[in-house]
C-alpha cells in the first residue's frame, strides 16, 4: 500500500517549483480505491491553462514529472468555470473522512474550499459543469468516475451505491433496516405467491430467480463470520427493492429451489467464455431450443443445445425429481437427429 498523501504532497511541491498559478484542483480520494488528483493551472510564462491528472497509485518514483500527464484547456472553458465558482452559493463545505471522499480547491475572486462524499451532493449542482471540463480532458478510462460523481444529480446513484458492501445480518436484521415497508411487504407477497423460480446458496452466494414483469437475476454475496452482503440485481427498480425483499424472505424461512446444473464437455466453444466460471453451469429451463443459462455477469443468456451437427455436448449432473429438463432435452436432441 503505497502512501497516497505522501505522493500528493510531493506533486504539489512540483507544481509549486513550477511557479504556476493553481485555478482549481479536485481530489478524488479512496474513490472506488483509487486515488486521482486532477488539477488546473495558469501557465504564467506561455499564458496558458492546463489541466493535469494523476493517479497517485500509478507513481513508480519521485520523478513526479514523469507521472503526471497534462492538456492545455480551452480559454472558454475558464470563462465558464470562473462563473460557475464566482456564482457558488456554498464556497466551504467539510466532510468527515470515510471513502470517496472528494475534495474541490478553487483560486476565484474569493478561494473555495468543497468537500463531500462520492457523490456531488445536490445543492452543488453547478458544479457538474466543472466535472464536465475536467473529464472532458481527462482519458476515456476515467469516465466512470464522472458518471458516478454526477449521479445523485441525474438520479442513478443507487446503481453504484448497490454493489456495495452493507453490514447486514441476511437472517436476522431488521427488515425496515434495508427496504421501505411497501418493499417489503411486496417482497412477502412474491414469495408467498411462488414468484421465486429459483433460490440456492452455493458457496458464499445466495443465486436467485424471480419472475417479475421479466425474469430477474437476484445474487446476494454474503460474509456469514462478519455478516456483509453485497446484492446485485438485474431488476429495474430502485433499490433495495421488493425482489431483493422477496428473497431474503424465503432465505430466512429456509426455502430452497435448486437450480438445474449442467456441463458441457467442449471447453473452446466462445459462447461459453461469456457465461460462469463453474465447475458446473446454472440452468433454468429451456426456451425454444437453447437453454437458459445464468451467465457470470448475473444475466440470463441463451446457449444452444445442439451443435451445428445436432449433436447435444451438454450434460445434466443435477436435475428435478420428475427429471424435467433431461427429458426436455431427450426429446429436443431426437426430434433434431430425425431430421
Ligand atoms: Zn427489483
Amino acid at each position: 500500500m503505497k502512501n497516497v498523501n505522501s505522493y500528493l504532497i510531493l506533486v504539489k511541491k512540483y507544481f509549486k517549483k513550477l511557479k504556476t498559478k493553481l485555478f482549481a484542483e479536485v481530489f478524488l480520494e479512496n474513490y472506488n480505491n483509487r486515488n486521482i488528483y486532477i488539477r488546473i493551472d495558469f501557465f504564467k510564462k506561455a499564458r496558458v491553462f492546463k489541466l493535469s491528472f494523476i493517479d497517485l497509485e500509478h507513481i513508480e518514483s519521485n520523478d513526479i514529472s514523469v507521472w503526471i500527464n497534462s492538456c492545455n484547456v480551452e480559454p472558454n472553458s475558464i470563462f465558464l468555470l470562473e462563473n460557475i465558482f464566482n456564482n457558488l452559493k456554498i464556497q466551504n463545505t467539510s466532510t468527515k473522512d470515510s471513502n470517496y471522499r472528494v475534495t474541490i480547491n478553487a483560486n476565484v475572486k474569493s478561494s473555495i474550499h468543497l468537500e463531500f462524499n462520492r457523490f456531488l451532493p445536490l445543492d452543488l449542482y453547478s458544479l457538474t459543469d466543472f466535472f464536465i471540463v475536467i473529464f472532458n480532458n481527462c482519458p476515456k478510462k476515467y469516465e466512470g468516475f464522472f458518471f458516478e460523481l454526477i449521479s445523485l444529480i441525474i438520479g442513478n446513484s443507487s446503481e453504484f451505491t448497490y454493489n456495495d458492501e452493507i453490514k447486514f445480518d441476511i437472517l436476522k436484521t431488521n427488515l425496515k433496516n434495508l427496504f421501505i415497508n411497501e418493499d417489503i411487504k411486496k417482497g412477502n407477497e412474491y414469495y408467498k405467491e411462488g414468484l421465486i423460480k429459483f433460490l440456492e446458496k452455493i458457496e458464499n452466494k445466495y443465486y436467485a430467480i424471480i419472475e417479475g414483469v421479466e425474469t430477474y437475476v437476484v445474487i446476494i454475496e454474503y460474509d456469514e463470520k462478519e455478516n456483509i452482503m453485497k446484492v446485485y440485481s438485474n431488476c429495474p427498480c430502485n433499490f433495495y427493492c421488493k425482489h431483493v425483499a422477496a428473497i431474503i424472505i424465503a432465505i430466512r424461512d429456509n426455502y430452497e429451489k435448486r437450480f438445474y446444473k449442467l456441463t458441457y464437455d467442449s471447453e473452446k466453444n466462445s459462447f461459453l467464455e461469456k457465461l460462469i466460471h463453474y465447475k458446473f453451469f446454472l440452468c433454468i429451463g429451456v426456451q425454444n431450443e437453447g437453454l437458459k443459462i445464468l451467465s457470470k455477469d448475473g444475466n440470463i443468456e441463451i446457449a444452444p443445445l445442439l451443435d451445428i451437427n445436432n449433436k447435444c455436448s451438454w450434460s445434466v449432473i443435477e436435475d428435478d425429481d420428475k427429471k424435467s429438463l433431461s427429458k426436455r432435452i431427450k426429446a429436443i436432441t431426437l426430434k433434431n437427429s430425425l431430421k
